[in-house]
């Protein structure tokens, strides 16, 4: 069974831990051992694992892409005018799995699921799948 979970995003570039609520899907889950895919189903947006402790790297991580696609680039031709934000949601991808063991996710200490907006703000959604 696919759950969603709903997010506002609140800047055009933004990256927003999701941990929590997964964690809350994976304890409530019967599964008790096995995996969860984390996906998103936007173009310009998407999901990845990165350090909780430090804010700081998920300003550098958004400086970083910032400046590896800028958001005007001579020669882009998509009419929408999102083209970097398509770029950056392709860089890091729409999905990421954990495993599940004891019910809880083996996320390292320092390891937190962001969820990657690059065209907001916009409500946005997740879709979480458990499974053995
Ligand atoms: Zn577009």
């Amino acid at each position: 069974m696919t759950q969603t979970i709903t997010i506002k995003t609140h800047r055009r570039n933004e990256l927003i831990d999701i941990t929590r609520h997964v964690a809350e899907l994976v304890s409530g889950n019967t599964v008790a051992d096995g995996s969860v895919m984390v996906f998103v189903p936007h173009t310009t947006a998407g999901v990845t694992i990165n350090e909780n402790a430090d804010p700081d790297v998920v300003h550098d991580i958004l400086l970083t892409l910032e400046q590896l696609v800028p958001r005007q680039r001579q020669g882009y031709r998509h009419a929408e005018g999102n083209s970097d934000a398509h770029v950056k949601a392709g860089m890091v991808g729409s999905s990421v799995t954990v495993m599940i063991e004891d019910s809880k996710l083996c996320l390292g200490t320092w390891q937190s699921i962001y969820f990657c907006e690059f065209d907001g703000p916009r409500s946005r959604k997740v879709l979480i799948r458990i499974g053995r």
